[in-house]
């Protein structure tokens, strides 16, 4: 086992399965991504770290622990198709790609958007597209989503991301005006027009920035 596959087996045992993540498909798909590929050259040492780490543009990988709740909450199947708002450095995306059938990542950032998708490509997950665009729209050409993710804080649950869940579809976003009040929140669309909502508790992300989401200037303030 190379340095940081041990790495990788540790972080899984103490921050995910000693804090409750029991879904197999979920810790699966965590031994399957390596995480030291998608961080920055330099923070790569740090890649199993129980933190968010920075990334280009001022913004984040998140903590594994953190995506671990998120995908756990989200219940993907292996026929699922998934939308993810902020893809970042890619990494959640490539957990996604490995849970779910077909996978839509949207970034604001190009030069974010290009690296994501280049690491995903020589990962060959051939099932997971990045996007570059305003995810607070969603990705209508291919909505409805059994599944949807919001890696960036906003302050709303973005109407249109309700709209693209399909019948029975989970959307899991952080809401909340700043990083010290956000929360998690579990959408759930049970019918074409009843939505259950489900707060997960307190978390901390980067600001989501968007039509649906905070303008330009308060994301600028927050970095
Ligand atoms: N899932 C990422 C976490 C990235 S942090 C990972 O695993 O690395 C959240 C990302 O959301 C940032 O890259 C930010 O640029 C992006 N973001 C913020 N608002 C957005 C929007 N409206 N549409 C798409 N991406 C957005």
């Amino acid at each position: 086992m190379d340095e940081y596959a041990r790495a990788r087996e540790q972080m899984i045992e103490e921050q995910l399965q000693k804090r409750g993540i029991v879904d197999v498909r979920v810790l699966e798909a965590f031994r399957r991504a390596p995480r030291e590929r998608f961080v920055d050259p330099e923070q790569q040492s740090l890649a199993y770290c129980d933190r968010a780490l920075p990334i280009m543009d001022g913004q984040t990988i998140s903590q594994p622990y953190v995506v671990a709740l998120m995908l756990s909450a989200a219940a993907i199947e292996p026929r699922d198709r998934v939308l993810e708002i902020g893809a970042g450095s890619g990494y959640s995306a490539a957990l996604l790609g490995h849970l779910a059938q077909r996978v839509w990542t949207m970034e604001r950032h190009g030069r974010l958007a290009r690296f994501a998708g280049a690491r995903i490509a020589e990962l060959g997950l051939a099932n997971v597209t990045v996007l570059r665009g305003d995810g607070t729209l969603g990705w209508p050409p291919a909505a409805p989503f059994d599944a949807i993710l919001a890696t960036a804080s906003g302050p709303a649950v973005p109407e249109p991301l309700r709209l693209q869940l399909a019948i029975g579809g989970r959307l899991i976003a952080p809401v909340g005006a700043d990083q010290s009040s956000q929360r998690l929140i579990r959408t759930v669309r049970r019918t074409a027009s009843d939505f259950s909502e489900e707060d997960l508790g307190p978390v901390s992300f980067v600001p989501l920035v968007g039509a649906h989401g905070f303008a330009e200037t308060i994301a600028a303030r927050d970095q």
